[in-house]
Formats: structure tokens, sequence, C-alpha cells
């Protein structure tokens, strides 16, 4: 049987032909990274029909366009498949390796193409040029695999293997055959290469597509366990993270909980406005935040009420850090241009006990804890009754300031 090597190029632009519309129109769907990556892809697709085609016009127009153009439409195809792929990887883009490697790849081939033609050469240069890309692809995607990976990303780089090996053969054959067959030619080699060039788009592009569907889903999955004023983990992850750690926890000493208010929050809200009262909840939470170390969890659970979890920790050690997180509540100028200044905050503090039956029994003592530092005059840190002494009392808030005014 004798394969057409036209007739199969021809077929693989229409495949992409008839990608790049559906992919297109498909960026109306979501915002992000991922987005910007599905549009590039779509182009990319776009681009290689348009390059193919040129390539295909070999002998009929000229070579300025059969090969300085379609390679210079290719090269940028290829530059920015790597662009998309980085994206998706949350690689770094690179972009003057790229344009450089494409710029240095094209003026070859174009050199070789219509000042000194030389079939070999160009073949030569367009592949280190798709060697540089690759690398670029294989770096990151070696990186994520490394941490796990993904089957998407698996696929992805089956593919990339798949194109690897198509140019591996042509090489070897090109250095090996006496005579310069030309792109369209019939021979093993380059039918290797022109039938997996017309399976690639959609191979390519269903790899790229598990991609962005993971990209998807994990940027969906983190706005989900998200609290978008504050940036904290919402009830519904603190939920999840809360029941993980209580099964991780097996005995004292492995797991801590403290419960953050505010004092007199409603006050700020009734004298400043719910604004600024949101932008003290935004800043205490970004200051809790910086103060604690993986694994520790931070969560809103509501309000002015925030969540701590502890992992590997004793209420010594509970006590301790609460207590640095309510001096610096306490020292932290909240709003200095809605002129809030003197926010506070009372801690409750409860650790793990072998009788405890959930996590909920944790956390009602850590809610006990706060409702009596609350009644022991606020701004202070308070441990669950049997976790450690009643009431840690705190020796620079008493009398309890709070320095927000009463009423307007
Ligand atoms: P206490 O010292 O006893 O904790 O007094 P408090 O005023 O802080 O407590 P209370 O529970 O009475 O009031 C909490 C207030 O928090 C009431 C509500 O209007 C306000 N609040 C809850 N969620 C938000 C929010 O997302 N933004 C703002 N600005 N205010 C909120
Ligand atoms: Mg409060
Ligand atoms: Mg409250």
């Amino acid at each position: 049987m004798r394969i057409d090597l036209a007739t199969i190029a021809l077929f693989g632009a229409l495949q992409a032909l008839l990608l790049a519309p559906l992919l297109l129109a498909a960026t109306r769907a979501y915002a992000g990274v991922a987005r910007t990556s599905l549009r590039i892809w779509g182009t990319v697709l776009l681009l290689q029909v348009v390059g193919w085609a040129l390539m295909g016009l070999r002998g009929h127009a000229s070579d300025w366009l059969s090969i300085v153009l379609a390679n210079g439409v290719l090269m940028v195809a290829y530059a920015e498949t790597a662009r998309a792929l980085r994206l998706l990887l949350g690689a770094p883009q690179r972009l003057a390796l790229l344009v450089a490697i494409g710029l240095a790849g094209w003026l070859g081939i174009a050199w070789f193409g219509v000042v000194a033609p030389d079939f070999r050469m160009r073949v030569y240069i367009a592949s280190l040029a798709l060697g540089a890309y690759l690398l670029l692809l294989a770096w990151p995607l070696r990186h994520a695999l490394q941490r796990g990976g993904s089957t998407a990303q698996r696929v992805m780089l089956l593919v990339l293997l798949g194109t690897l090996a198509a140019w591996i053969a042509r090489l070897v054959e090109l250095a090996t055959q006496p005579a310069d067959a030309g792109l369209l030619s019939y021979s093993p080699a380059n039918a290797a290469q022109m039938i997996y060039s017309a399976v690639e788009p959609v191979l390519a592009s269903i790899g790229f597509l598990l991609m962005y569907n993971e990209t998807v889903q994990a940027e969906l999955r983190r706005l989900a366990r998200t609290d978008p004023l504050t940036g904290t983990l919402n009830r519904l992850a603190l939920d999840e993270e809360s029941l993980r750690l209580f099964r991780a926890a097996d005995r004292p000493n492995t797991l801590a909980a403290l419960i953050i208010d505010v004092d007199h929050f409603k006050r700020i809200n009734d004298n400043f406005g719910h604004v600024a009262g949101d932008r003290v909840l935004a800043a205490l939470a970004a200051g809790i935040r910086w103060r604690l170390q993986p694994p520790a969890v931070l969560g809103r659970m509501g309000g002015e009420e925030f969540l701590v979890l502890l992992p590997d920790t004793g209420v010594a050690e509970a006590i301790a850090l609460a207590e640095r997180l309510r001096a610096a509540i306490a020292a932290m100028p909240s709003v200095p241009d809605a002129g809030i200044a003197g926010v506070t905050a009372s801690i409750g503090i409860a650790a793990y006990r072998s009788g405890d039956a959930s996590v909920d029994d944790l956390i009602q003592r850590a809610d006990r804890a706060l409702y009596d530092a609350k009644r022991a005059g606020r701004n202070r840190v308070v441990a669950a009754v049997g976790d450690a002494s009643p009431v840690q009392a705190d020796p620079m808030a008493s009398p309890a300031p709070s320095s927000v005014p009463e009423g307007r």
C-alpha cells in the first residue's frame, strides 16, 4: 500500500481546523490562567493549519511562501504550544527564550530555504528548535510528575515523547539515506512522521484539555474552600480539615484548637461602617496567617470568628502561640485611614483528649473557653478547664481594654 503523504497532511490540517473553533468558542466559559491557555491552544491549532497548508504549496508557490513563511508560522505555533502548557504547569513563561529559539530556528530555515537551499540543513535546524521547545516543556512536566503528577500530565508526556520519536526517526533516516528526499516524498520515516503529525492535533489537544480540566477543577476547589473576604479557609474546608486532623490525633499533644473572636466587633461596624469592619477582618486574618507555620490550619468559622488548628501541639505550646497572636492583634494598626486602633481579640483554647468522640467536642471546649475569656474581660487567652489552669489571665490586659468608642 502506498500512503499519499500530502493527503495525510491535509487530513491532519482539517482536524486542527475543526478543533480550533470549538476550543476558541469554549474560552468564553471560564476566566483566569486556564482560559488564557485555552485561547493560546486554539490559536496554535489555527497556526498549524496555516503553516502546514503553506508547506503543502511547495512547488506550486514561491519558496518564500512555502518555506520561509510556512516555517515562521510553525515556529510561532511551537512557541505558543510551549507557552500554553507552561502556563498550565505554573512554570514561568520565559517569553524571551521562546522568541529567541523561534527566531533563530526560523532565520536558519529561511537561510537554507532561499539563500543556500539545503533540505537536510532545514530539517536539522527545525529539529533543534523543536528539541529546545520540547525541553522547555519536559522540564516543568518532569517537576510536576516528580511531585506526584496527574494522569493528564502523563498523557501529555506520552504525546510529547511521540513527537520526539517521530522526529528522531526522520533524523536517523535523513542521516543515513543517500539522496535528500523532500518533505512529501515517500519514505518510512517521512510517512511515520506525517501520520503522527496528522493525529497529533487531536492527541495533543486531548492531553491539553485533560490538563486544562485539572487546572479548572483545582481553581474551583480552591475557590470553594476559600473565604473570599479573608482568604482563609471557609467553613466547608474547615470542617474537612478538622475531621482529617482529628482522625490523625490519637493521644495528648497531637491536636489543639484556638478560637479567635474579635472583641466588640459590632461597635467597629456601628462606628466606622461595615466596609471598615471588613477591612479590619481582612487585616486581622492576614496578621494571624503571617504568624502561623504549616501544618497549622487557619479558617473563618463565620462572622469575626477564626479557628486555628494546630497538629502535633500540646496545650502549653498552644497557649504560648495564642498569647503571641493576641498581643500581635492588640498591637496591630488595623485600619489606619479609618482611625481604628486598639482592636483586640479573645482566644479560647482546647487540646485533644483521648475521650473526645469527635472534633466537635474539642471545638465546643475551645468555644466555652472563649466564652470564659469574654466574661473575664476580653483581650485574653483562656484554655479549656482541665486542659490547663482554668483562666490564663493576660498580665498586659487588665483591665481588658477596648479603645473602640461606644456609640458614634
Ligand atoms: P464580643 O466582644 O462579645 O465578641 O462582641 P462582638 O460585637 O464582637 O460580637 P457579636 O457576635 O455581637 O457581633 C459580631 C458582629 O460581627 C456582628 C456582625 O454584624 C459582624 N459581622 C459578622 N460578619 C461580618 C462581616 O463579614 N463583615 C463585617 N464588617 N461585620 C461582620
Ligand atoms: Mg466578637
Ligand atoms: Mg463572635
